[in-house]
């Protein structure tokens, strides 16, 4: 297939590699990261788009992504794809989707979990959302570059799904750090806390995978000084998609607009910038009570 590939940052670049290693024909353009090698670099995102199968961005939000599908929109061949997998809101996946629609094109958002090693690995989970043919067509790209792909629905529902996934995510870190905290507090040894919940009705993902204390459980960034990982402020980005979205369809999430105020403070505030999203724990271990 001609791809055209549009944000070549962290993700981008090694999710378009991967789909040049495969064989495809990839041409990229970035207003600032450099174009990997293997991957042809186009002098803009119209060049990139043009007479392409499909045209993938992976992109920091949803007005960019407005901004850009603008330009490339009328460069794009009848009865091709525009392939988003950044994470955006879910009302710019649809206007996106929907100006695509109108001038004879496919649109799919396909936001992604896994982070930079899944993109490099080539072993991303998918979550998409558009219309079956849309889906039909970009789903050997999902093979190359990701290990599953989840047909979540019409266009937006993949943007829904990984903002609800993401925010259970965020209210679990916290919940574990905090748990974490008053175990120290009560003089619990933090190897045993591991033993106990991750094999008991507490455990979870961030306990089980990521754990946030280093030096217990499987390696994580909490073992590498909290280096991200998944940085703090792209969670604060993903919780605060989701009480966008809360408010725009009258969702009551008590839970995600608390770990939205608890990230805003810890990464606008307290230095959480810049670091892992699970260095919430030394943050906790800071400040006992607050
Ligand atoms: P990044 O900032 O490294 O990359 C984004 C790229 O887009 C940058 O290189 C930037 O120059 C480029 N860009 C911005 N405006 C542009 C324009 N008008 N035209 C062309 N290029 C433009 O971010 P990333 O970590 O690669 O993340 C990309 C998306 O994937 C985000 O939506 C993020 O939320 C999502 N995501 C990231 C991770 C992660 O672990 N990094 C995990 C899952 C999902």
């Amino acid at each position: 297939m001609k791809i055209g590939f549009i944000g070549l940052g962290n993700m981008g670049a090694p999710m378009a590699l991967n789909l040049a290693a495969a064989g495809h024909d990839v041409s990229g353009f970035d207003l600032t990261a450099p174009c990997p090698e293997g991957v042809k670099k186009a002098a803009s995102g119209a060049e990139a788009a043009k007479g392409a199968d499909v045209v993938l961005t992976m992109l920091p939000n949803g007005a960019i992504l407005r901004a850009v599908a603008a330009e490339i929109i009328p460069a794009m061949s009848v009865g091709s794809v525009l392939l988003d997998c950044s994470t955006v809101d879910v009302e710019s996946a649809r206007a996106v989707a929907e100006q695509a629609e109108a001038t004879q094109l496919m649109a799919v958002d396909a936001p992604v979990s896994g982070g930079i090693g899944g993109a490099a690995a080539g072993t991303l989970t998918f979550m998409a959302g558009g219309t079956e043919a849309g889906f039909a067509k970009v789903n050997p790209l999902f093979d190359i570059m990701g290990q599953k792909a989840v047909h979540c629905g019409a266009s937006g529902a993949g943007q829904a799904a990984k903002i609800c996934n993401n925010m259970i995510l965020g209210v679990t870190m916290i919940a574990t750090c905090e748990a974490f905290s008053l175990a120290d507090k009560l003089g619990l040894d933090r190897q045993k806390m591991f033993d106990v919940v991750s094999t008991s009705s507490g455990y979870s993902w961030t306990m089980n995978a990521y754990c946030p204390a280093p030096g217990v459980g499987p390696q994580s960034p909490a073992d590498n000084d909290y280096k991200p990982g998944f940085a703090s402020e792209l969670m604060l980005k993903d919780l605060r998609l989701s009480q966008q979205a809360a408010e725009a369809s009258d969702a009551d999430t008590p839970m995600g607009k608390a770990a939205t105020e608890l990230y805003a403070k810890f990464v606008e505030e307290e230095g959480g910038q810049g670091t892992d999203f699970s260095a919430m724990l030394p943050r906790f271990e800071k400040r006992a009570r607050s």
